[in-house]
């Protein structure tokens, strides 16, 4: 889950990295009444889940509260990437110096959290790595020490960083490491620190990703999800207990199991075709769960298969079968649908499934044999498209 600027930024202070004082206005009117509350001239800030908002356009400077008001009524509404500009942060602005970059991600491949950081502040890291890498300094943390002095030293000389600031940045790194491993964050980053024209080092933007799984342990966090950026049938997947993932692909694919809705998606590509989603019913899925999973599935306007592959345990083969045809009946579709049953009362699975002859659906007994008829049909279902 991504969090905007204003909640990252919220939660840096919290572990006392020094941000700029500022509120956030829904309206033109409160964005002005914000800037008069800090009094002097203030930065009003789209809040949107993307970056690079400054060069869109969607961060603005304004002397006065008349500015602040304009500047906010230009942003709000306004698209950035995709997304509506609903909420702006108005900031005091700060008078910058020069920007730093100071991120923590987890590095899989190292199985540690490392800080990352770099003198091209500002730009986005990504634009760095790739023209730059060697700007880029990193330090891997041990689990148990956590962030020490020397290390955090050692990305400040590395960056360049005049010595007076010293001390600062090692505070703010340790802030920084600490709230990322005490929200459970995927990422924690800074981009940029700012040294400002009065010697002050102060986070001017904030971006945090905390991981899905551990949201149970931070309701409060829950609680600041953004639900319009989140695409909605995976909302619905959520609130059904179902995995899903929407891809680009043409084939839907309904499956019990993350291992083998993977491998199902590996041999669809492997016969050609590519899949549109990944789908994980889980273990003992009711009629309804399938039905929820179809309709999800079936909300994709790129589908043009469906292949369903269950691999009978705690999960029924007949219960499956049920819901499908419930959701078949429900939601009137004619696409064409590959079935694979095997495992617990698979029999009477496929029993059930031959008594409502279908015109449109196909059963296969191996995996290989139900990819390789998804795509074909998937394929046929798309020349008619063109044709049509
Ligand atoms: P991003 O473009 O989405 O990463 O948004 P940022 O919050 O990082 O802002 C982009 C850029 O706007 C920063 O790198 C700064 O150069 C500039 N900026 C942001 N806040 C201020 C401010 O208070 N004063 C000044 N002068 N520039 C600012
Ligand atoms: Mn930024």
């Amino acid at each position: 889950m991504n969090l905007h600027e204003y909640q990252s930024k919220r939660i840096f202070a919290q572990y006392g990295i020094p941000i700029p004082k500022g509120e956030v206005a829904t309206t033109p009117a409160e964005a002005r009444s914000v800037a008069e509350k800090l009094g002097g001239a203030v930065v009003v800030k789209s809040q949107v889940l993307v970056g690079g908002r400054g060069k869109a356009g969607g961060i603005k400077l304004a002397k006065n509260p008349d500015e602040a008001q304009a500047r906010a009524a230009d942003i709000l509404g306004m698209n950035i990437k995709g997304l509506t500009v609903e909420k702006v942060l108005v900031d005091e602005a700060s008078n910058i110096a020069s920007e730093i970059y100071l991120g923590a991600v987890l590095d899989r491949s190292r199985r540690r959290v490392v800080l990352m950081a770099s003198g091209e502040g500002g730009v986005e890291i990504e634009e760095v790595a790739r023209t730059a890498p060697d700007k880029i300094i990193t330090v891997a943390v041990h689990p148990f020490l956590g962030l020490r002095d020397y290390q955090a030293r050692i990305l400040a000389e590395g960056i360049g960083l005049p010595k007076e600031h010293t001390s600062a940045f090692i505070k703010v790194a340790k802030a920084l490491y600490q709230a990322f491993v005490e929200q459970d964050a995927g990422l924690a980053e800074i981009n940029p620190l700012v040294i400002t024209g009065e010697n002050q080092l102060i986070a001017l933007d904030g971006k945090m990703v905390i991981d899905d799984s551990a949201l149970s342990r931070h309701p409060d966090l829950a609680e600041m999800a953004d639900k319009s950026t989140e695409d909605a049938s995976e909302q619905e997947a959520k609130a059904e207990g179902l995995s899903y993932i929407k891809l680009d692909g043409e084939i839907g694919c309904m499956v019990n199991g993350a291992g083998l809705a993977m491998a199902t998606m590996d041999i669809v590509k492997y016969y050609g075709g590519s899949p549109a989603n990944f789908l994980d019913i889980g273990g003992g899925a009711s009629a309804q769960k399938v039905t929820a999973a179809l309709r999800i599935i079936l909300s994709d306007p790129h589908v043009k298969a469906v292949l369903i592959n269950i691999f009978g345990g705690i999960t029924r083969c007949d219960e499956v079968a049920k819901g499908f045809l419930e959701a078949i009946n429900t939601l009137k579709v004619d696409m064409p649908f590959v079935i694979r049953l095997v495992g617990t009362n698979e029999k009477e699975g496929r029993a059930i499934l031959e008594e409502a002859d279908l015109q449109n659906i196909l059963t296969a007994t191996s995996l290989a044999d139900a990819a390789q008829k998804a795509v074909q049909a998937a394929a046929t279902q798309s020349g008619k498209g063109a044709s049509a």
